[in-house]
């Protein structure tokens, strides 16, 4: 090494011949909820599909991210969302996988590990095929077109080569790395908060609930209380908050836990501190809950995310855009690919007491009316410059109040079930994805399960 490069800021790859190891009809990036359903739509319509996926197993936050519970499927005894997501569901109870859910019947508490099983053999009977331990890495470009995917794994780096891309990378990498335009959080660029969410065992799970329930309306307040009084160690950026613990399995919780402020999710660095914070911050709360906590005193933690609790990155520009206008109105589109009515939940961006009561002001009224649906149109998933890339899951093109209804679970399922079944149809006709024949695909996706009203 020569004297200068230890310190250049900045130093040059050298350019190299990459194998090209595969061809396919979609490719599919990230295989959380929306990567899950564009794959198994895809591969149901018989294109040959790929799905690359940078950790172990397939579900993203459902179950790297350990989110210990399904959003509702809708508001009255008729889910207004359905399809893919329904699927899992039921094959989830088939394995006895779905925890118990006494107090909000709506939500739906998961095992992770029956669901990433479940995922397994549904992405396996559906044909498509899985890379794990696959980062993506770089498009190669030909006009409006993403001819291959890079990627970067333990053999090395690869191309892909396929007549579609899905991104369901959640914060839409492969779009941006395409040079497709996108927003980022707020107009200041600040994002919602970070969690770590976890899996406890040993509580006295009524006990704990009845002493939660005693603290009354104000628990971000009892939670800011416990860090300001010094009864649990203060953690810079970030504020502790335990939704209501989940029963996920017989003998097991699961937490929504954590916000931990100023993180970009397309940083490592900033991912890093983020993991590191909220592993610290669960394990000084058990410790203070198991001496002072009733229903506490045996608690224990099982496991902690591997992957941080990303709720807000990037959203593409797209074709059309959501917005919260659709919301208020419960518009409805010509081309919607499902339905929802999910509350806007967007958390608080900046920890101060000031910033939680303006979320608070600003959001908790926006709630459907019982029987209200909106509509989440086709052409939100599609990149205004490019004709074979499809995005779903929170990465859609949406506005940034919007996007705290449809960043659930659910509905990342219904945009990657649309996503999925789109692409193969483009692929089979070789036309762009905006000339895809919108009457056709409902009537697939309808066919398929899927609501659009
Ligand atoms: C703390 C927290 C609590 C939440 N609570 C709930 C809840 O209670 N109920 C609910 O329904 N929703 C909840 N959500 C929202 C929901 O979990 C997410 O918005 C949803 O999972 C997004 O789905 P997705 O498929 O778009 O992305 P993700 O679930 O983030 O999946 C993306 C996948 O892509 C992979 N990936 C990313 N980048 C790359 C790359 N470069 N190369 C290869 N693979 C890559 C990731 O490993 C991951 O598997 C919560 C979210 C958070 C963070």
């Amino acid at each position: 090494m020569r004297k200068d490069d230890a310190v250049a800021k900045s130093i040059r790859e050298p350019a190299c011949i990459i194998p090209v190891m595969g061809q396919y009809d979609v490719v599919v990036l990230g295989g959380g909820p929306a990567g899950i359903g564009a794959a198994v739509a895809a591969a149901r319509a018989k294109a040959k599909v790929l799905l690359v996926e940078q950790t172990g197993c397939m579900g993203g936050m459902s179950t790297s991210g350990m989110v210990p519970v399904f959003a509702p499927l809708g508001h009255t005894d008729r889910p207004a969302i359905a399809g893919i997501i329904q699927e899992v569901i039921d094959r989830l109870k088939a394995l006895d996988g779905l925890g118990r859910n006494d107090d909000t019947m709506a939500w739906i508490p998961i095992d992770l590990e029956k669901l990433k099983f479940v995922f397994d053999q549904m992405v396996a009977q559906a044909g498509a095929k899985v890379l794990f331990f696959t980062q993506f890495a770089g498009v190669r470009k030909r006009g409006r077109r993403v001819s291959h995917v890079i990627l970067q794994n333990k053999s090395g780096r690869q191309a892909v080569a396929a007549k579609m891309f899905i991104d369901a990378t959640g914060d839409a990498d492969v779009a941006a790395a395409a040079g497709v335009p996108f927003e980022k959080g707020d107009s200041n660029g600040r994002t919602q908060p970070v969690g770590v969410c976890y899996t406890a065992t040993g509580i006295d799970l009524p006990v704990y609930r009845e002493f939660i329930k005693s603290i009354g309306s104000d628990r971000v307040g009892w939670w800011l209380h416990l860090q300001e009084s010094g009864a649990i160690p203060a953690i810079p950026k970030a504020e502790y908050r335990g939704v209501y613990p989940f029963e996920v399995t017989p003998c097991s919780v699961g937490v929504n836990f954590a916000h931990i402020f100023e993180v970009d999710a397309c940083d490592a660095r900033d991912l890093s501190r983020a993991v590191l914070a909220g592993r610290k911050m669960a394990h000084s709360y058990i410790d203070y809950a198991r001496k002072n906590i009733p229903g506490m005193k045996n608690a224990r933690i099982v496991a902690t995310a591997s992957l941080a609790g990303v709720r807000e990155s990037r959203r593409i520009e797209g074709r059309g855009r959501l917005t919260i206008d659709d919301f208020k109105n419960a518009r409805h589109h010509a081309d919607d690919i499902a339905c929802y009515d999910y509350p806007i939940d967007v958390h608080n961006a900046t920890p101060s007491r000031k910033d939680i009561r303006k979320f608070q002001n600003d959001f908790d009224h926006l709630v459907m009316a019982p029987g209200k649906t909106y509509g989440i149109p086709f052409s939100c998933l599609l990149p205004r410059t490019l004709d074979n890339l499809a995005v779903a899951g929170r990465c859609l093109s949406a506005d940034r109040e919007m996007h705290g209804s449809v960043r659930v679970m659910p509905a990342c399922f219904a945009m990657g079930q649309a996503a999925g079944q789109a692409t193969a149809i483009a692929a089979k006709r070789n036309v762009p994805l905006y000339k895809v024949d919108i009457r056709d695909l409902q009537k697939k996706l309808s066919s398929a399960g899927v609501r659009l009203t």
